[in-house]
């Protein structure tokens, strides 16, 4: 649900957006789909490094140490991530204090649409089964943010990251750190 390495797509092609920068070679190529592991030695010309590949099921994981996402490259799931999280915090931060009832559907639509085509098709898979047990609370602001806070942290529980105290999300996406 959460692997690290190179992650393939439906289609077992290599997904960037599936997966982090630093994973992520363009010299390496999909060479087996089982259980087996492959050894490669890549030309990389920022690192000359040489990089072990290893494919299980469908993820290929790749021990590369050249870890910066250059300007203008498409997005790897990390930059994605920070990049949505910010929006939809963004988002609730300013959705209405009382919305009609129309936006609260509209909301609803949205973020079920939102879960069907986020372009990390595990994220968006993992997505949908969170919001299955808790779904969108969308009859207030702060029930909106505080929800999509706790889904959040879901997130970062699983990646092993920190978990955000979601009585700081005003502070931290409408109103700044309090003087
Ligand atoms: P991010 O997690 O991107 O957070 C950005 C900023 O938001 C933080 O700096 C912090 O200030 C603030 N913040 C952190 N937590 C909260 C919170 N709970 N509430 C409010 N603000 C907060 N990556 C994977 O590798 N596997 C996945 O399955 C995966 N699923 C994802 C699902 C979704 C819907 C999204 C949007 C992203 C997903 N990501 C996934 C990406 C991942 O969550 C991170 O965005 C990415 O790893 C970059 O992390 P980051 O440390 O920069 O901070």
């Amino acid at each position: 649900m959460y692997p690290s390495g190179i992650v393939l797509d439906k289609d077992g092609k290599p997904c960037r957006v599936c997966t982090a920068f630093k994973n992520w070679t363009k010299q390496e190529k999909k060479k087996q789909h089982d259980s087996s592991s492959i050894h490669t030695n890549s030309n990389n010309n920022k690192t000359n490094s040489t990089e072990t590949t290893e494919v299980v099921g469908s993820i290929i994981s790749t021990n590369s140490s050249d870890s910066t996402l250059p300007p203008d490259c498409p997005p790897d799931v990390e930059q994605l991530g920070r990049s949505t999280w910010t929006f939809l915090h963004t988002m609730a931060a300013y959705y209405p204090e009382v919305p009609s009832y129309a936006q609260q559907r509209s909301m609803k639509t949205f973020l079920s649409t939102f879960s069907q085509f986020y372009p990390c098709d595990h994220c968006a898979e993992h997505l949908r089964e969170e919001m299955k047990s808790k779904p969108p609370k969308v009859e207030s602001r702060w029930a909106l943010g505080k929800w999509l806070c706790e889904i959040h942290n879901i997130v970062n529980e699983n990646l092993g990251k920190e978990i955000f105290d979601c009585s700081k999300i005003d502070e931290r996406w409408k109103d700044g750190p309090k003087d």
